[in-house]
């Protein structure tokens, strides 16, 4: 029996994760469900998963939940605050955490986790953009085990081999080949893309995930996101990164070898399927997942990416090749653009252009700890926010 705590339970990733769990009460406790504000959904998730905790980083809503908690008669202590997060992911019964949180805000709890050699199943991959080094260092000297949700670096952990040590060049690799589907506006006219709305920009063509990484896909930023994920997860520079669109999402990444094979992870694009990789690793158990069937898909499509068109890709790269605290200006200056367009203050193309004044107006300094990146991350945000004044 496995005992998890998630956090984030009531998102996209979330909710999937708790619909594998469901199907194997054999082998899966939850000891911690956590979220933003949320009380109706997280409410529900408790009466279903009987956490022994449940927490809420807004102080108000934990009121509330306490509250119906309580009259319900249910075991689930709520706890508040970020201190809460964090303690629920260290606890001494817990094996395993899903962080799930988008954007900064999971980096405590799951560094902390990391730090307590929990298992660590990773989609908040801002947490490596912007505090990689931390973090890995973090997984390293405590021998915890770092598992990746992201459908790309989870196909890409299954194809190289067994037990990869992090040297791309010892294992026989030339290069990793990460998919992208393009997003809604992969043949939008580029003169269009001026006028879309949030919510354009929030339907994806194979995905339902949460609204800042659907913008995040609509922009390809998530991809630039991914490719800096990639660099830390596998130990890879940019140059051994090549990004390829391939619009049907089925295979979800690629691993090149000098001898010419190729290896590729295909499925349909359902998040259960890593998730339930991850949960059950190293072994394989059901995920609900509809098979594949390579009939109905038919037809298989690669494209190259167009950086002309998507800008924020050509950002990450910039950032990852600049080093030091530059990804986490990016991850910052992204997020706080991010919110601002589906705020509707500031329009679709204006997300590359906010990230690029401020990527152009901080200095890139060296991360030796977590405040040089919670630094650099607080400047890049009101950074933003000032651009943001101006374009309004
Ligand atoms: P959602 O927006 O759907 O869910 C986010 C979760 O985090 C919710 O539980 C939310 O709580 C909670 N949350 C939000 N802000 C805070 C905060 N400040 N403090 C504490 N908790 C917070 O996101 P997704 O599930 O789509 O994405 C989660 C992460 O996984 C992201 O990093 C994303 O990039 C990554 N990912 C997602 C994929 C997907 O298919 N969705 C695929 C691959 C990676 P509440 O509901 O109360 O707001």
């Amino acid at each position: 029996m496995q005992h998890i705590t998630i956090l984030g339970s009531t998102g996209s990733i979330g909710t999937s994760t708790l619909d594998v769990v469901a199907r194997h009460p054999d082998k899966f406790g939850v000891v911690a469900l956590t979220a933003n504000s949320q009380v109706d959904l997280l409410f529900r998730q408790c009466q279903q998963f009987k956490p022994r905790y449940a927490v809420l980083l807004d102080e108000a809503a934990a009121g509330q939940l306490r509250q119906r908690v309580r009259e319900a008669g249910m075991g689930t202590e709520v706890l508040s605050g970020m201190a809460a997060l964090e303690q629920v992911a260290v606890l001494p019964e817990v094996d395993a955490v899903m962080a799930a949180i988008v954007g900064a805000a999971g980096l405590r709890p799951t560094l902390a986790a990391a730090r307590a050699g929990k298992k660590i199943l990773l989609a908040n991959k801002e947490i490596l953009v912007m505090a990689g080094s931390v973090f890995m260092d973090a997984i390293r000297a405590s021998g915890s085990i770092l598992l990746p949700i992201d459908s790309e670096h989870n196909a890409i952990f299954q194809a190289l081999p067994c037990g990869y040590d992090g040297n791309l060049a010892a294992n026989g690799v030339r290069r990793i080949l990460l998919t992208a589907s393009g997003g809604p506006f992969r043949n939008t006219p580029l003169d269009e893309l001026q006028n879309v709305t949030p919510e354009q920009a929030c339907a994806h063509p194979n995905w339902v995930m949460g609204r800042k990484i659907s913008v995040d896909s609509a922009s390809m930023m998530n991809k630039g996101l991914e490719v800096i994920e990639a660099h830390w997860l596998f130990n890879a520079s940019a140059d051994d990164i090549q990004v390829v669109i391939h619009p049907q999402s089925v295979i979800h990444s690629l691993v090149e070898y000098v001898d010419g094979s190729v290896l590729a992870q295909l499925g349909n694009p359902d998040m259960r399927t890593p998730i339930a990789y991850a949960l059950a690793y190293p072994q394989r158990m059901e995920a609900g997942v509809e098979p594949l069937d390579l009939f109905k898909v038919a037809t298989l499509d690669f494209v190259a990416p167009d950086f002309e068109r998507f800008p924020c890709l050509a950002l990450a790269y910039q950032a990852l090749r600049a080093a030091g605290t530059a990804p986490a200006l990016l991850n910052a200056a992204n997020e706080v653009a991010v919110a601002a367009f589906l705020d509707k203050q500031i329009s679709f193309l204006a997300i590359p252009r906010v990230i690029e004044a401020v990527l152009n107006a901080l200095p890139v300094d060296a991360v030796e700890c977590l405040e040089d990146v919670l630094g650099a991350d607080a400047q890049a945000r009101g950074a933003a926010q000032q651009q943001i004044r101006k374009i309004k």
